[in-house]
């Protein structure tokens, strides 16, 4: 058996096929290229039972990411997070069977580890030296450190106002950081012009294949951790959108590959209402986005006023009969305070976004009766100190405790 299954590369805007044992960023036409596998001979080869033994981490699936050679795997662990089923917040929101995916408990503390770990590796396959990228933290964290252990050079531009820890964990990598007075957008510029003068590794949000790939692994977890039968919702915070496209190719990979036998859920792109580009689209019926200006928002991994890959979003909403929603910074602070309170879980501003849609979701029925609703958690509250105001007396030593 082969380690990977990839065949090639393909533009899912104009149909162009590309080779995938080289460097490849956009499609000539300017769309995200996607990675194709062999999935008919790997349904003759591979089975769920083969997963049984195999490291507890995503490169269990092996077969359905793009590294050809396992030695290029560049791991420190990822993957396999906790599906938890939350008791007290399912019935706080009359959602009786609600789980959550706990992105919190994996390297770097949130879920850009996926696709830094599967992006660095297919990097370092192809002989990347050295790669740029624009980020609003996280992203930029993961990437720099997996670049580290990868011995390639990163370098990374990101928001002044980005979480201050993020900007930490790119210095200490040894990374060159760079910060900009803007947003994402301004800093992907910077990057776009350093790449074409110095000829980097452009390791932007989906302006190379492989990012989607790590993130996938998502929906494959998700399918085998409920034994093959998947939720009828599944609730994302989208900032460029990537874990939602690729949960969607994930379950369309499995479904193909014979080992998804119920319907595929719902999916739910969850936006902040200061940046909700693609909520605007959805609503009005447009299959791409407008930029979205002076965006703001305390979920700042979603601050993202124009994506990409939003005519992937929207369509693999529109394909699972899914939709978009847009929810307050005061409706998701409250949530995140609520669902610490009731679960014990610090969930980040960004998946407290995905608590608070499911709460409303529900309120106006969109979610029924009994249905299995799961949400994201991208990653932990422990990043985000500032979304939680604390107002504890000082003792003396000697005083007693005080108790409200
Ligand atoms: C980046 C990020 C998101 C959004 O991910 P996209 O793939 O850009 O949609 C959500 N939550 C957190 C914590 C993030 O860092
Ligand atoms: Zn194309």
């Amino acid at each position: 058996m082969r380690f990977s299954y990839i065949s090639h590369l393909h533009c899912p805007k104009c149909g162009e096929e590309y080779p995938a044992d080289r460097i490849q960023q956009l499609c000539g036409c300017g769309s995200p290229l996607l990675v194709d596998y062999d999935l008919k001979e790997l349904k003759k080869q591979w089975m769920p039972a083969d997963l049984a033994g195999r490291s507890n981490d995503l490169w269990r699936y092996h077969e359905l990411l793009p590294v050809t050679d396992e030695g290029n795997v560049v791991t420190l662990g990822e993957g396999m997070t906790p599906l938890l089923k939350l008791e007290q917040a399912g019935r706080d929101m009359d959602i009786p069977n609600l789980l959550m995916k706990d992105e919190g408990v994996i390297p770097t503390g949130s879920f850009k580890a996926r696709g830094a770990a599967v992006g660095v590796s297919k990097a370092k396959e192809l002989g990347v030296k050295e790669l740029a990228m624009p980020t609003n933290g996280n992203a930029g964290a993961a990437w720099s450190l997996y670049a580290a252990r990868a011995g390639i050079k990163a370098s990374i531009v990101m928001p002044v106002e980005a979480p201050l820890i993020t900007r930490g964990e790119v210095a200490v990598s040894g990374a060159n950081l760079n910060l900009v007075n803007g947003l994402i957008s301004d800093a992907g510029q910077i990057v776009g012009q350093a790449v074409k003068e110095h000829g980097l590794y452009d390791a932007s949000t989906l302006k190379e294949p492989y990012r989607i790939e790590g993130k996938k692994t998502m929906g494959i977890e998700i399918a085998e951790q409920m034994h093959w039968k998947v939720p009828d919702v599944i609730l994302y915070p989208a900032g460029g959108g990537v874990g939602l496209i690729g949960i969607h190719k994930a379950l369309k990979e499995l479904a193909e590959l014979g080992w998804i036998k119920n319907k595929l859920p719902r999916l739910v792109a969850v936006q902040a209402a200061g940046c909700a580009p693609i909520v605007k689209a959805w609503e009005e019926g447009k299959a791409e986005s407008e930029f979205w200006e002076n965006s703001e928002t305390a979920a700042f991994g979603i601050n993202v006023p124009k994506a990409l890959g939003d005519f992937l979003v929207l369509s693999a909403i529109a394909e699972t009969n899914g939709c978009a929603v847009a929810v307050s910074d005061s409706e998701l602070l409250e949530e995140q305070a609520r669902v610490a309170r009731l679960e014990g879980a610090f969930v980040c501003p960004e998946g407290a976004a995905a608590f608070a849609a499911a709460r409303k979701l529900r309120q106006t029925g969109w979610i029924k009766d009994g249905e299995a609703v799961l949400v994201l958690n991208t990653g932990s509250g422990i990043k985000y100190p500032e979304t939680v105001q604390t107002a504890a007396p000082v003792l003396e030593p000697g005083d007693s405790l005080l108790r409200p």
